[in-house]
């Protein structure tokens, strides 16, 4: 009741609009409308059959599974979500996304018992503090909670503030991208089955560099999630 009362006089003040589409959201919904969430673009990817994000990485390297929660596309509501996320000081929509994916994979019960430990691509710490937070983190967390296991940011470091996107097949440069990245302990994640999470898998190319650091520790297993990837 009191709860109610103060979401009331907080939307008197400030009016929560939808990220999707602008309207007043009414009592009971969080960051996007009714209508929005039914729109949005769910992949149904999960950790059961091969789905094409799993093809994104074919011959490039070694993971178990990889999956996202949703389609990316350059006009819609996933890209607001992400961006309200990344660059709108909105770190709950990580916690409502990981939230809902999360509930989707803990169906997957060997899943639910697989995976040892959940790890965010991570930010440089520069990076971290302009932002205050990982935009995956809050995302990776929740998901954690649901399939019940471990999540660490502070095995896989970022050694420098640069972006990672990188065409392929450029092996030189292929080999700086490859520093950018490293453990701060192979033998704390030795024998683990490790789920690495993104927030959106577009090349693959962070992805794969951080997976294949990952793999530097002895006896990995690697899964691969994000919360979109462009189709
Ligand atoms: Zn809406």
């Amino acid at each position: 009741m009191l709860t109610n009362i103060l979401n009331d006089i907080n939307s008197v003040l400030a009016p929560r609009v939808c990220f999707g589409c602008n309207v007043h959201l009414n009592r009971g919904e969080k960051l996007i409308c009714t209508i929005c969430r039914n729109d949005l673009p769910l992949t149904d990817y999960t950790f059961n059959d091969e789905n094409p994000v799993d093809r994104i990485f074919f011959g490039r390297i070694n993971i178990k599974k990889a999956s996202s929660m949703l389609f990316f596309s350059e006009n819609g509501i996933v890209r607001e979500l992400i961006h309200h996320l990344k660059y709108k000081n909105q770190e709950e929509v990580g916690t409502f996304l990981g939230d809902w994916y999360g509930q989707i994979l803990k169906e997957n019960k060997e899943l639910l018992h697989t995976i040892d430990v959940i790890i965010p691509v991570p930010l440089h710490k520069k990076k971290l503090r302009q932002r205050g937070y990982n935009q995956v983190s809050s995302f990776a967390q929740r998901l954690a909670f649901h399939l019940n296991t471990d999540y660490s940011d502070t095995f896989l470091i970022k050694t420098a503030n640069t972006k990672t996107q990188t065409k392929k097949g450029r092996i030189g440069r292929w080999q700086n991208i490859k520093d950018l990245y490293i453990l701060s302990d192979p033998n704390a994640i030795k024998d683990k089955n490790i789920l690495l999470v993104d927030d959106v898998i577009t090349t693959g190319a962070t992805m794969e560099i951080c997976a294949s650091v990952l793999a530097q520790a002895p006896n990995t297993t690697i899964y691969i999630t994000s919360m979109a990837v462009v189709p």
